[in-house]
C-alpha cells in the first residue's frame, strides 16, 4: 500500500514537472533547451565527461561544463550561476532558455546585445560608510567601509591613468543611502557602475571572490530557488543585464586568476544599488575579511592595490570587447 502510494505520487510528480511538447522540455513551467541544441547554436562539440551527470561543450576558444542538478556552470573555467538548475532528460542535459539568453549568450556572443554602450565615465561606489561600517573583523581591526574606500580610490587612480573619467559616490567616511548613490550616478550620466565591497560571514572558514549582476527578469536570484513576485517586474537595472553579465564575467575571471582566490562565482541578486541603474553595473565582493588568511591579505595595502589593478584589467577587457563589437 505504502509503495503503491509512493509510486503514484512519483508519477504525479513527473507529470507535474516535466512536459514534452513540440517546443521542447518544460520543467516547473520553465522552458528548457538541450545542450545538443546549445552546442549546435554556438558551434561547440558536445561530450559527456560522466554519462548522465556532466557534459563538456567546447571549441578551440570556449569550454563550458555543466553538471546535472547544479545551477553553477563553468565558462572558460569561471564559475557562473544560472537561474535554474541543469536537468537530465532523454540522454541529454538541459538548461533553461532564459539562462541561455540572459547568461550564456551575453558572455560568449556579446554582439547580441547591440547597440554597444560607451565607456568613458565610470562610477566607483565604495560600499557603506559613516554610521554603516559594513562587515568587520575585530581581531584584525578591519572595517569594510575603510577598506572599500581605499580600494575605490586606488581603482579610481588607475582608471584615470587610463583616460577614464571617474565619479565617486563617496570620497570620505560618510553615510550615503543606496538610492542616492544610484541616482547620483544616473544623473551624472556614467557608462558603468562598480560597487566595491568586501564580504563577511559567521564562519571564518569561508573565503573567496564573487561578482554580482542584477538578477535578470523572471529568474530567481542565486540565494533563491524559485521565482518570486519581484522577479516579474522589469527594473531599469534589467535593461543592461547583458553588458553587466559580460563585465562581471571578466572581473571575476581576473580576480580568481590573478588573486588566486576561491571562485565563488558570478552571482545574481536584486541589490538595491544595482536595481535602478541606467547603465551596466556590478557589485564586486573581492574577498572575506572574516577569513583570517584572506583578512590578513586585505589588511595589506599592496594586496588592496592588486585588487584594484586586477579589477581595472577586467574593465579594460570589457572595453576592448566593446571596441571590437563597434567595428563590426
Ligand atoms: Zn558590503
Amino acid at each position: 500500500m505504502r509503495i503503491g502510494y509512493i509510486v503514484v505520487v512519483f508519477f504525479f510528480f513527473l507529470i507535474q514537472t516535466e512536459s514534452w511538447g513540440g517546443l521542447g522540455l518544460k520543467v516547473n513551467g520553465t522552458e528548457y533547451v538541450s545542450l545538443k541544441e546549445v552546442a549546435g547554436k554556438l558551434g561547440l562539440k558536445r561530450d559527456w565527461i560522466q554519462r548522465r551527470n556532466r557534459i563538456l561543450l567546447q571549441s578551440k576558444w570556449t569550454r563550458m561544463e555543466f553538471e546535472v542538478h547544479q545551477r553553477d556552470i563553468r565558462i572558460n573555467k569561471v564559475r557562473v550561476f544560472l537561474g535554474f538548475p541543469v536537468t537530465y532528460h532523454r540522454s541529454d542535459l538541459y538548461i533553461s532558455r532564459l539562462d541561455l539568453k540572459d547568461t550564456i549568450y551575453p558572455i560568449l556572443t556579446p554582439q547580441i546585445g547591440l547597440p554597444v554602450p560607451n565607456l568613458k565615465r565610470i562610477a566607483i561606489d565604495a560600499g557603506h560608510g559613516g554610521k554603516d561600517p559594513g562587515t568587520q573583523n575585530a581581531k584584525l581591526g578591519l572595517l569594510e567601509k575603510h577598506l572599500v574606500l581605499d580600494v575605490s580610490r586606488r581603482l579610481g587612480v588607475i582608471l584615470e591613468g587610463k583616460g577614464y573619467e571617474v565619479v565617486y559616490t563617496r570620497e570620505r567616511d560618510r553615510y550615503i543611502g543606496l538610492t542616492d548613490r544610484v541616482q547620483n550616478a544616473n544623473r551624472r550620466g556614467v557608462d558603468l557602475f562598480l560597487s566595491i565591497h568586501f564580504n563577511g560571514i559567521d564562519s571564518p572558514r569561508v573565503a573567496g571572490s564573487e561578482t554580482y549582476v542584477f538578477t535578470p527578469r523572471n529568474q530567481p536570484s542565486t540565494r533563491n530557488k524559485s521565482v518570486g513576485a519581484s522577479a516579474r517586474k522589469y527594473y531599469a537595472g534589467n535593461k543592461n543585464n547583458n553588458w553587466s553579465t559580460l563585465i562581471a564575467f571578466y572581473v571575476q575571471d581576473e580576480m580568481i586568476r590573478q588573486l588566486g582566490t576561491v571562485d565563488r562565482g558570478v552571482k545574481r541578486a536584486r541589490w538595491t544599488v544595482l536595481r535602478d541603474l541606467t547603465c551596466p553595473g556590478i557589485m564586486i565582493e573581492a574577498g572575506f575579511i572574516t577569513n583570517p588568511t584572506e583578512g590578513r591579505k586585505i589588511k595589506e595595502a599592496a594586496y588592496r592595490q592588486k585588487i584594484a589593478k586586477v579589477v581595472s584589467e577586467g574593465i579594460l577587457r570589457y572595453h576592448k570587447t566593446l571596441v571590437r563589437l563597434r567595428k563590426r
